[in-house]
């Protein structure tokens, strides 16, 4: 197949243009960044696993009718999505105190919070991807007030229903990053899901020991990178079909 016209390069993706108007081909690197890029490396095999993995959780939503961006996975590296234009926002729900929450307001990691948590950050780099209010959305255009209903009740469907799916294969799913786009269907305009949903930007720890199977194994050298999102995919029956040795790819598979 001829090689696509590259339209974004990202830290742990690559998009495509897709075949068809509309659509575009999402390539999953094995780069992995933390502390806004200041941290560099690379997880042998994460492509593949987070490919395969956001490939299941997108498909297990769309299921219950959460409409998503993923249309369906090309190869070990690629998926064929839909071109939706990108709200600028990361919204991140928390279940269990953790990573940022827990440094700024001193809560114990691992504390289980009352009730779920919606955050907002202005996805921006250059500023450090700010915690902003929902004021700040609105006033600066960055989503309308209907766009964020839209936004909320889609993430609480999410976070019930991926608590749930996690927690039956023996994970706590501690807090994780969604972000949402617009796509425009004969004139009028839905908030859908984007993005992956992966060990890129869940944390996910075993619910008896504790053990992370995260990117926070990476963010603090916690050592068995690839063995904790192998474990993911592991417990969620997917590991790629030629075993976790297979990580070399594209490959086509139609
Ligand atoms: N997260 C993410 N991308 C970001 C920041 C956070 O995917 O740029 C995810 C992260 O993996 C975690 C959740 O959002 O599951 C909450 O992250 P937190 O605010 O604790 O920040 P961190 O400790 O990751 O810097």
């Amino acid at each position: 197949m001829a090689r696509r016209r590259q339209l974004y390069e990202g830290k742990a993706k690559i998009l495509f243009e897709g075949p068809e108007p509309g659509t575009l081909v999402q390539y999953f690197k094995d780069d992995a960044t933390a502390f806004n890029a200041k941290k560099k490396g690379t997880i042998t095999g994460k492509g593949v696993l987070n490919n395969r993995i956001s490939e299941y959780l997108m498909t297990r939503l769309t299921e219950i009718g959460v409409p998503t961006h993923f249309i369906r996975r090309l190869n070990m590296r690629e998926q064929l999505i839909r071109e939706v234009e990108i709200i600028p926002l990361e919204v991140v729900v928390r279940n269990v105190a953790a990573g940022s929450l827990a440094t700024r307001l001193g809560i114990p990691e691992g504390q289980r919070l009352p009730r779920s948590i919606i955050e907002y950050y202005y996805k921006n780099d250059q500023l450090g991807d700010p915690m902003v209010a929902e004021e700040h959305i609105t006033c600066f255009g960055w989503a309308a007030t209907q766009d964020l209903d839209d936004i909320v009740a889609l993430t609480l469907r999410v976070n019930d229903f991926l608590t749930g799916l996690f927690l039956g294969v023996g994970i706590t799913l501690v807090d994780f990053k969604l972000e949402f786009g617009r796509l425009w269907e004969n004139e009028e305009m839905r908030i859908v899901l984007a993005d992956e949903i992966s060990p890129d930007n869940c944390r996910l720890w075993d619910a008896k020991t504790g053990e992370k199977m995260d990117k926070d194994r990476f963010r603090r050298d916690l050592g068995k990178v690839e063995e904790g999102y192998q474990e993911v995919a592991r417990r969620l029956g997917i590991l790629p079909e030629a075993g976790p040795r297979d990580m070399s790819g594209p490959e086509s598979m139609q």
